[in-house]
């Protein structure tokens, strides 16, 4: 059992520290949590512009694991909705529904491509032998090299900054699983109705942006254990056991059991004394993938019904749109709504480092001539940046984790969570799962 005289230091307020404050709180366990900004959420926040709400990034709630589910019910009420939300792909002027299926494939192949796109992967899946090694031949001995390269390996390549066959099988994530030659089989031979499991319409979503979510789980807290606006600027270890951390605001603050959701290079460079020079390095050289979102704020009552919209194809430099209205219409004012691009890429590139007019400017030439607004119709227009949106799964990136993992693993008290805190590809329900079971780990002693 866990000495809850004590309480657990948590470092981050996003999802991951969140929902191990509230496993906490639910185990009467006590806990001070630490966010560098003026709020908690993290990379899942609600912003507002004038009347209009957005989220970082196109979120929503999966209803992958029952218990956050229902927290997120409790939480929320009647402001938890769910929806049933299209999504389509945009490729060359024309519209594709996605998920993909056998169906929507022939409609906008045509019958001849469509055939001989389909009979790649059927040769593919016959012919493959070894397990894929990256992203680019996991791909194509699922789909086929015409679908891959169509749908797949463009848009991947663009969201991570890397070469398709650079990268590792993981960034697929949870995303292709159902479309695959079964599936796809599968439903060409039972018709339309039966849809692909792995990415469908419905979702969870809040009344007022997924960021309300969190901002909900905060007010259950007693906001002297929520100290936002305050950094950790260093932690200090002796004898493998992590002492105490220092913050932004000159505090040094005793520490019994720490729980982090820092980026994982983060975290290591805080560690006073600080760790080996190879390992420094090591946390150096694992990479995070930022986001530029750039939104337009709209004198039309709709662009079109899609929750999202993908761009696979190089020419635009974003990965996704969406229209936050068609997932609540709380998201913006009676008769207006507004469009938000994703922009994935790193420091050093013109998307996140030139100045925000001629981004606005470059990404509204492309959406105006896709057809979704006119100049006329923007009332305003922002950039927003995200930092530390994705951790660059390349192929091999599991040969420099493991030794930072392995380091941190000599401090008994040292526990880590979040997407780049454990540097893999995980969401909401996955923080909340994590913080379930570090608590009952801490509680159990362990
Ligand atoms: C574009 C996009 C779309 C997404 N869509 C979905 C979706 O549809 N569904 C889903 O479930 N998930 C989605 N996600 C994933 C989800 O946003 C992340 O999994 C989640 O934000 C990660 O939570 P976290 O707490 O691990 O990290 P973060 O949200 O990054 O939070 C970490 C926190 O640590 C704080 N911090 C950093 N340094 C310090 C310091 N020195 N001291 C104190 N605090 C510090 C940061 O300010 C931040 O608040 C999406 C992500 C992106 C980028």
């Amino acid at each position: 059992m866990a000495d809850v005289r004590h309480p657990i230091h948590i470092l981050g307020g996003g999802p991951a520290g969140l929902a191990t404050a509230w496993y906490a709180q639910q185990h009467q366990v006590p806990f001070e949590l630490f966010e560098a900004a003026p709020r908690v959420g993290g990379n899942c926040t609600t912003l507002n512009h004038q009347q209009f709400l957005f989220d970082s990034g196109a979120h929503r709630l999966h209803d992958k694991d029952l218990e956050t589910t229902q927290m997120a019910q409790a939480l929320l009420g009647d402001e938890l909705e769910h929806i049933q939300v299209p999504s389509q792909i945009f490729r060359e002027g024309k519209y594709i529904d996605f998920p993909l299926s056998p169906f929507n494939l022939l409609r906008y192949l045509g019958l001849g491509q469509f055939v001989a796109a389909g009979w790649q992967m059927v040769r593919n899946k016959l012919a493959q032998s070894a397990t894929p090694e990256n992203f680019q031949e996991l791909a194509v001995s699922a789909y086929g090299k015409r679908i891959a390269d169509l749908f797949l390996l463009h848009y991947t390549e663009k969201l991570w900054g890397k070469p398709a066959d650079e990268l590792s099988v993981e960034v697929a994530g949870k995303r292709l699983k159902g479309l695959n030659l079964k599936t796809f089989l599968l439903e060409v031979l039972r018709g339309t109705r039966q849809k692909t499991e792995h990415l469908d319409g419905a979702f969870y979503y809040p009344k007022y942006g997924i960021g309300s979510l969190f901002e909900a789980m905060q007010k259950q807290f007693d906001p002297a254990q929520v100290h936002l606006s305050e950094a950790i600027t260093g932690i200090e270890h002796r004898d493998q056991r992590i002492l105490g951390i220092a913050t932004s605001q000159g505090r040094a603050i005793d520490v019994a059991q720490l729980v982090s959701s820092l980026p994982l290079g983060l975290l290591l460079q805080l560690l006073r004394p600080a760790p080996p020079e190879e390992v420094l390095q090591l946390a150096r050289s694992i990479r995070f993938r930022n986001i530029v979102l750039v939104g337009f704020f709209l004198d039309k009552p709709s662009v079109n019904p899609n929750g999202s919209m993908y761009f696979p194809s190089s020419e635009f430099p974003f990965t996704r749109v969406y229209e936050p209205r068609n997932r609540s219409t709380a998201m913006a004012p009676e008769g207006k709504t507004s469009l938000i691009a994703e922009i994935p890429c790193q420091s050093d590139d013109l998307w996140w480092t030139q100045d925000a007019s001629h981004t606005i400017q470059s990404i509204q030439n492309r959406l105006v001539a896709a057809g979704f607004f006119q100049p006329s119709e923007v009332i305003d227009a922002i950039t927003h940046p995200i930092t530390h949106a994705y951790p660059v799964l390349e192929k091999g990136y599991a040969r420099k984790v493991q030794p930072l993992m392995q380091y941190l693993d000599q401090f008994e008290n040292l526990h880590l969570t979040g997407r780049n805190g454990l540097f893999a590809y995980t969401h909401i329900h996955d923080h909340m799962q994590n913080g379930r079971q570090l608590v009952q780990k801490l509680l159990a002693g362990k």
